[in-house]
């Protein structure tokens, strides 16, 4: 049968002829796999030439563009609200000074059994508040008032023992029992690293300030006991003038005692570069400040300070300090986080959402962008910007300075890169300045003669 032969014919052996005809087909495939072979080549010698094109380009890219395919590719959404959520999702605020220490110890004499932050209190910051409002972070201020006596005497002499440093203990205390309570919502942040730490794991970071010199006794000594216990900025004077620096007071007219730092004041400031205890500068004298600028080794901050220019109060910060600020030749790096208090911001019964957002523009136009932060005062301020109601409004003014033109990586260090920035400085100052040996102050008030 034909298919039985076919079948077999392999085996068999093949024609002479069949062979040629065979080998005539294997030199025209060999050509073939030759011109398949070149083909291939030439795309390999083209594809490769496509992609070190690619890779200088985006390398090109990379190095001289980068910032702004970064704003190209990471777009915000149009809609301002959702682009504020957007932003505070990884960019979350950290405002630098908060009041609920003292609202707890007004309210419920800090005993903390007698309210639940998980639940609405009075005031304008509880858990679900903070959570609402896109918080990572605040300074919990342990104030305590000035002695009542240093308001009113121009020669008080800053000798009388007072119950300021108990009382700030005690507020040191209160924040910090408060922080390992509802420790699945916050965590004691000692440094720049530690507030980064908590923000990556969703809780939001506690940092202590200390919010005037009358609260160290006027005493060196306890300042370094204070940064022990985890205080990470020393306000240099509340209302009164104190034996470090003079105050700006509550109302326009106050008479400075030192004309700005006293002798003790500037052996303060070295103790807390060493320390790493941030300078405030809210509260002080516009002398104070401007002295404490030049002389300060660390960056400095504002905790809770708006912009004189826009609303003229003692208690914000004139532009000429203003124009003291920044990286480079003659300035000092510092932030200035913007106050929410309706007396500071504008005229009785103007605060809102726009006019703090018009603070926050105005000292980004004059010390920069990369200066300005939140330091919104509340549960220390009895009324509250329209708009700014509580902690669970930042989202708001983030939103209303998108729509001013602010793009992602500015509002970040608004609402709080810029500060961290400045807590990395005073650390890394601390670091050289204990790495160099320098001795601890062992100044003490001239006035004193117990010690
Ligand atoms: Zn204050």
């Amino acid at each position: 049968m034909a298919a039985t032969i076919d079948e077999h014919a392999p085996l068999l052996g093949e024609p002479v002829e069949q062979n040629l005809a065979r080998d005539a087909n294997l030199n025209g495939d060999a050509a073939k796999r030759d011109a398949d072979r070149r083909r291939a080549t030439r795309v390999r010698v083209i594809t490769h030439g496509v992609l070190s094109l690619v890779f200088v380009a985006g390398l090109v890219i990379v190095l001289f563009f980068w910032e702004k395919v970064g704003r190209a590719v990471g777009a915000l959404p149009k809609n301002p609200e959702q682009a504020a959520r957007r932003v505070l999702e990884s960019a979350p605020v950290i405002d630098g000074h908060i009041d609920l220490p003292i609202l707890v110890r007004s309210l419920y004499h800090n005993n903390l059994s007698a309210f639940d932050l998980n639940h609405p209190i009075p005031g304008h910051v509880d858990i679900p508040r903070l959570r609402e409002g896109k918080v990572g972070g605040f300074f919990w201020s342990t104030y305590v008032g000035c002695p009542q006596a240093s308001y009113e005497d121009d020669d008080y002499d800053f000798l009388n023992a007072t119950w300021r440093v108990r009382d700030t203990l005690e507020q040191i205390d209160v924040s910090k029992l408060l922080i390992s309570k509802y420790s699945d919502t916050f965590s004691l942040a000692l440094t720049s690293t530690d507030v980064k730490y908590a923000i990556m794991g969703g809780k939001i970071a506690g940092l202590l300030g200390v919010e005037g010199g009358h609260q160290l006794g006027n005493s060196i000594a306890v300042l370094r006991q204070f940064q022990e216990l985890g205080v990470r900025y020393v306000t240099l004077t509340h209302t009164c003038h104190n034996a470090f620096a003079d105050s700006c007071g509550l109302q326009p007219g106050i008479k400075p005692k030192w004309g700005g730092l006293s002798k003790l004041g500037y052996a303060l400031i070295r103790e807390m570069n060493r320390l790493g205890v941030l300078v405030d500068l809210s509260h002080t004298s516009d002398d104070t400040a401007r002295q404490a600028l030049k002389y300060s080794k660390a960056p400095v901050i504002w905790s809770h300070s708006s912009a004189r220019a826009v609303h003229d109060v003692p208690r914000n910060v004139p532009d000429d300090v203003l124009e003291l600020v920044g990286i480079g030749a003659n300035k000092t790096d510092a932030v200035i986080m913007v106050n929410f208090a309706p007396f500071f911001v504008a005229d009785p019964g103007k605060a809102n959402v726009q006019t703090v957002a018009d603070h926050v523009d105005h000292i980004a136009k004059v010390a920069g962008k990369a200066h300005v932060g939140l330091g919104s005062d509340f549960d220390g301020i009895g009324e509250v910007p329209e708009g700014l109601e509580d902690v669970s409004k930042y989202p708001a003014l983030i939103a209303e300075l998108y729509r001013r033109g602010w793009d992602r990586f500015d509002l970040a260090g608004l609402t709080g890169r810029n500060l961290l920035r400045v807590m990395e400085g005073a650390e890394r100052v601390a670091r050289d300045l204990q790495n160099a040996g320098t001795e601890p102050a062992y100044d003490v008030y001239d006035q004193r003669e117990d010690l």
